[in-house]
C-alpha cells in the first residue's frame, strides 16, 4: 500500500527529468506523509525508533522502488551517515524528502574511525541512519563497521531493508534460489582470478558475483577456462531501469555475446552450481571409491577390525561434497576387487 503511493508519484528512475522532479517534490510530502502517520499509529511499529541505528536499503536504479520507511527515515533520522552526501540530497530531492537531521559523510574511508563517534550520539538518543549510494549498506559497500561496534558496544541496530543486486538478479536468472552463495567481486588480477574461481570448482550453490563493465570480458573467459562452456548462468545488467537486460545461457554463449555486443551499465553475474558428479570429480578432499576401499582396508588391518565395521568407520569419515556418503557395497566390492588382484 505505502509503497504503491510513492510509486505514483514517483514514476521515473535514476535519470528523472527535471519537470518530474519538481512534480515529484510537490506532490509527494503530503501523501507520504500522511500515510507514514497511519502507519505509525496503525501497526505499532516505529518508524524511526531513537537511540537506534538504523540502515537502510536505497533504490539500485529505480526511484520508485525506495520505501515509505526509506522516505520517513530520511525526513526524520536526527542523523544521516551517507557514503556520498551529494548523492544523499540528490535522492532525496527526487522523493521530495527534506533532510531535516545533521548529514555526514560515511563512506570505506573513515567508517571505522566515524562508527564509534556516531554510536556515542546514538548512545545519546539520537536515531542515526546509514545509507550507502546504492542498494544495501554493508554489501560492497560501507556499514559494516559500525554495526559491528554497535554490537561490541550493546547498542541497538536495526535495517530497513529494500532493493539490492545480489537477490534482484539470484530471482531474475532462474537458477535454483533455495542455496546460494555471494562472492562480491572477483579479484582484478588474472591469477587471483583464477585461483577464486578455481576454489570455486565443486561449489554446489549459486554463485553471485558484482562484475565491472571493463572486467567482464576478460572475467568471462577465467569462467569458462573455470567452469566449461556448457555450465548455465545469468548476466544481469541494469537491473530496476529502462535498459535493464538479463542474459541467459551457458558459459560460453554469454561469454561469445559480451564480445559480440559488449554489455553496458551495472553488472551482476549469476552462476549455477556443480551438479554432483562434477562437485566430487572436482573437490580434492572427496575420495574416490578405490581410495575408499584402499583406507578401510588399512583400517582393518590396523585395528584388527572386520571390514565391514572399517567401511562403515571410513565412510562416515568422509562425506561427499553433498553431506550424503557413499555407497557401503561399492566399497565392499572394491576391497574384494583388490583382494583378487582384479582391480
Ligand atoms: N550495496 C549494493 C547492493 O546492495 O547491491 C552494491 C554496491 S557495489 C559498490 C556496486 C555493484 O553492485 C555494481 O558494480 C554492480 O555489480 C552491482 N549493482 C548495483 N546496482 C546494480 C544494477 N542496477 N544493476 C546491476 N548491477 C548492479
Amino acid at each position: 500500500m505505502v509503497q504503491m503511493h510513492v510509486v505514483d508519484v514517483v514514476r521515473n528512475t535514476g535519470g528523472m527529468e527535471t519537470e518530474d522532479m519538481q512534480s515529484a517534490q510537490e506532490g509527494v510530502p503530503a501523501h507520504v506523509d500522511e500515510l507514514l502517520q497511519q502507519l505509525d499509529h496503525s501497526r505499532g511499529t516505529t518508524l524511526v525508533p531513537p537511540g537506534t541505528v538504523i540502515l537502510a536499503a536505497t533504490p539500485i536504479g529505480n526511484t520508485a522502488d525506495a520505501s515509505a520507511r526509506l522516505f520517513a527515515l530520511l525526513e526524520r533520522a536526527d542523523i544521516v551517515a551517507a557514503e556520498d552526501t551529494r548523492r544523499l540530497y540528490d535522492l532525496a530531492n527526487r522523493l521530495g524528502a527534506h533532510v531535516s537531521g545533521k548529514v555526514i559523510a560515511y563512506h570505506d574511508h573513515n567508517e571505522r574511525n566515524k562508527a564509534d563517534g556516531l554510536l556515542d550520539e546514538v548512545a545519546q538518543g539520537a536515531s542515526v541512519l546509514v545509507v550507502s549510494d546504492a542498494g544495501m549498506p554493508t554489501i560492497n559497500d560501507p556499514g559494516l563497521a559500525i554495526v559491528r561496534r554497535a554490537i561490541e558496544r550493546g547498542i541497538p541496530v536495526t535495517c530497513a531493508p529494500g532493493p539490492s543486486a545480489v537477490l534482484d538478479a539470484l530471482a531474475l536468472s532462474g537458477l535454483p534460489t533455495d542455496r546460494f552463495c555471494y562472492e562480491g567481486f572477483l579479484p582484478r588480477k588474472h591469477a587471483e582470478r583464477m585461483q577464486r574461481l578455481r576454489a570455486l570448482r565443486a561449489e554446489q550453490r549459486t554463485m553471485v558475483f558484482y562484475e565491472t563493465l571493463h572486467r567482464i570480458a576478460d572475467s568471462m573467459d577465467d569462467l569458462l577456462a573455470v567452469f566449461g562452456p556448457g555450465r548455465p548462468m545469468a548476466l544481469c545488467r541494469e537491473l530496476t531501469k529502462d535498459y535493464e537486460e538479463i542474459r541467459r545461457g551457458g558459459i560460453g554463449k554469454i561469454r561469445q555475446s559480451v564480445i559480440d555486443d559488449p554489455p553496458r551499465g551495472e553488472l551482476v553475474l549469476v552462476i549455477g552450481g556443480a551438479d554432483n558428479e562434477t562437485a566430487a570429480r572436482e573437490d580434492p578432499n572427496v575420495l574416490g571409491v578405490d581410495e575408499l576401499a584402499v583406507l578401510s582396508m588399512k583400517r582393518s588391518q590396523s585395528q584388527g577390525a572386520r571390514i565391514k565395521d572399517s567401511i562403515a568407520q571410513i565412510v562416515a569419515e568422509h562425506p561427499l561434497p553433498d553431506g550424503s556418503f557413499a555407497n557401503r557395497k561399492e566399497i565392499y566390492a572394491a576391497v574384494l576387487a583388490l583382494r583378487d588382484g582384479t582391480r
